[in-house]
C-alpha cells in the first residue's frame, strides 16, 4: 500500500496540481522515438495572454513585462485576424493561415460534413480533435523537423493532428496557476540532449475572462494585468536561475484585445427576423445565420439598415476579412459596429466583448520578444498575428509549411 504506484501518481497529481502531462512518444500515432530527435535550437518560449490589449501595458505597472519590452522588441499592436475571438486567433498565430485557410473560422461553427459543431472550453472534445484543423501548426513542424514542441496549454495543442502531437502537452483544464504553467516549462527546460525542448508554449486566460466579467478599464482587470505580470516575472527569475535568460527566445503574444459592450447597446435580433427562419450561430459582436431553405433573400433583406450593424451574405464578406472561401462560414454575417452587442431575446452582454472588426484599434493584442534573435529597445509598427509563424519558423531554422504570412514583415523585429 505504501509504496503503490497509483496512490503516488495521484499524490504527485494533487501536489502539482497541473493535470496529467502528457508523454506524445507513448502515445502518438506517428511511431517516433527518441532515437530520431536531433540537436534542439536554442528554445523559443511563446506565451498568449488571451484578451491582453494592445495598450495594457500603460494601465498599470507592469516592471517584468517592462523590462522584456526595454531589452527587446515591441510592437505598436499585435493586429488579429476576423473574427477577433480566441480559437480562430491562436490558431492563426500557430499556422500563419488566415481562419478560413486553417478552418477554425470561430469559437462555434458547424461542419455540414461532420454533422458536428466545434466548441472551445474545459472539457470540450472538439477541441482536443485534430480532424477539425485544415492547416499545420508550429508544433507540428517543429515535431517533424526532428526538433521538440512542450506545451502547458495552447489551444488545440491536446489534438492529434497530422498525426503528430508536442513531445509533451497537457488536456486543457482551468486548474493550474499561472504560476504553476511556468514552473512546468522551467522544468522541461531542465531536459538535456536531445529530450530539450527547442519550442515551448503556454497560456494564460485570467486577463480576458476577468475583462469579460469586468470591462477593460476596471480595478479588477487592472488586478489581472499584474497578476500576469508577476508570473511573467517568474519566468524571468526561473530563466536567471538557470542562467539561460539571454539565450532563450521569448515571444509575449495576445490573441485580440477586449471593449466595453453596455447592455444599453443591445441590438435583438428577433426585433428583424423571425427566428423559427433560421439557425442562428453566434451572438454577441457578430451573429452568422443560416436561414431555412428559400428563405435566404427574404432574412438578408430583413437584415438590411439595421443601426450600427452591417450585413454581408458570404460571397459579398469584405476582402480584408480574407473570411470567404470555408463552408464552415454561414450564408449570412451581421456584424456590430464597436460597442453593440447582437443578441437572442432575454440575453444581455457581458461588461467586455471582442470579435468585431479587427480594424478596431480596441480589438489589437501585444507582441514583445526578447532575447537573442530579437531587437534590443527596439520599438516597431503594427504586426499582423498571421506572420508570428513564419517569424518563428526562422528563429527556430526550420522550413515553414504553407501559410498566409510573409517573414518581410516579421523580421523588422529579428537582428540580421
Ligand atoms: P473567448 O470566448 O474567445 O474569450 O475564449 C476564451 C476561452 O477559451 C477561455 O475562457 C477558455 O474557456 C477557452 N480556451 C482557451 N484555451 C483552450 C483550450 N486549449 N481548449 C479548450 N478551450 C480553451
Ligand atoms: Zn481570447
Ligand atoms: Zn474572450
Amino acid at each position: 500500500m505504501k509504496n503503490n504506484p497509483l496512490i503516488l501518481l495521484i499524490f504527485f497529481l494533487i501536489s502539482c496540481n497541473v493535470g496529467e502531462v502528457h508523454d506524445a512518444i507513448h502515445g502518438s500515432s506517428s511511431g517516433r522515438d527518441l532515437s530520431n530527435y536531433g540537436e534542439p535550437s536554442a528554445p523559443l518560449i511563446l506565451i498568449s495572454i488571451d484578451g491582453f490589449r494592445w495598450d495594457y501595458l500603460d494601465k498599470t505597472e507592469t516592471p517584468n513585462l517592462d523590462r522584456l519590452v526595454s531589452n527587446g522588441s515591441k510592437a505598436e499592436g499585435l493586429k488579429t485576424v476576423y473574427p477577433s475571438k480566441t480559437f480562430p486567433n491562436h490558431i492563426s498565430i500557430v499556422t500563419g493561415n488566415y481562419p478560413s485557410n486553417h478552418g477554425i473560422i470561430s469559437n462555434y461553427f458547424y461542419d455540414s460534413d461532420f454533422d458536428e459543431y466545434f466548441y472551445i472550453g474545459a472539457g470540450s472534445k472538439a477541441a482536443q480533435d485534430g480532424k477539425w484543423i485544415e492547416a499545420e501548426p508550429i508544433w507540428v513542424t517543429v515535431e517533424k523537423q526532428a526538433k521538440r514542441a512542450m506545451i502547458m496549454f495552447w489551444p488545440m495543442s491536446d489534438a492529434e493532428i497530422m498525426g503528430i502531437r508536442p513531445s509533451k502537452y497537457f488536456v486543457y483544464n482551468e486548474t493550474p496557476t499561472n504560476i504553476d504553467r511556468i514552473d512546468q516549462l522551467l522544468s522541461w527546460l531542465l531536459h538535456v540532449g536531445n529530450a530539450r525542448p527547442s519550442f515551448l508554449a503556454s497560456y494564460f486566460s485570467i486577463v480576458d475572462s476577468i475583462g469579460h466579467s469586468y470591462g477593460p478599464d476596471a480595478d479588477e482587470t487592472i488586478e489581472a494585468i499584474r497578476d500576469v505580470d508577476k508570473a511573467i516575472g517568474h519566468l524571468i527569475d526561473g530563466l536567471e536561475a538557470q542562467n539561460i535568460l539571454n539565450e532563450v527566445n521569448i515571444m509575449i503574444v495576445s490573441d485580440h484585445g477586449m471593449t466595453e459592450t453596455p447592455d444599453t447597446k443591445v441590438i435583438n435580433i428577433a426585433d428583424y427576423i423571425n427566428l423559427d427562419d433560421v439557425i442562428t450561430i453566434g451572438g454577441g459582436p457578430f451573429m452568422e445565420i443560416r436561414p431555412n431553405e428559400d428563405k435566404l433573400e427574404s432574412i438578408y433583406q430583413a437584415l438590411q439598415n439595421i443601426d450600427n450593424t452591417q450585413v454581408f451574405k458570404k460571397e459579398d464578406i469584405p476582402e480584408k476579412f480574407h473570411y470567404k472561401n470555408n463552408d464552415r462560414i454561414e450564408p449570412i454575417l451581421l456584424l456590430a459596429d464597436e460597442h453593440w452587442s447582437i443578441m437572442k431575446p432575454g440575453r444581455t452582454p457581458a461588461a467586455g466583448s471582442h470579435g468585431y472588426d479587427p480594424d478596431y484599434q480596441s480589438m489589437n493584442g501585444i507582441f514583445i520578444g526578447h532575447g537573442p534573435a530579437f531587437k534590443s529597445e527596439f520599438s516597431g509598427p503594427e504586426i499582423q498575428l498571421v506572420h508570428l509563424y513564419e517569424m518563428m519558423c526562422k528563429i527556430l531554422d526550420i522550413t515553414p509549411a504553407s501559410n498566409d504570412g510573409s517573414l518581410d514583415v516579421g523580421s523588422v523585429f529579428l537582428k540580421d
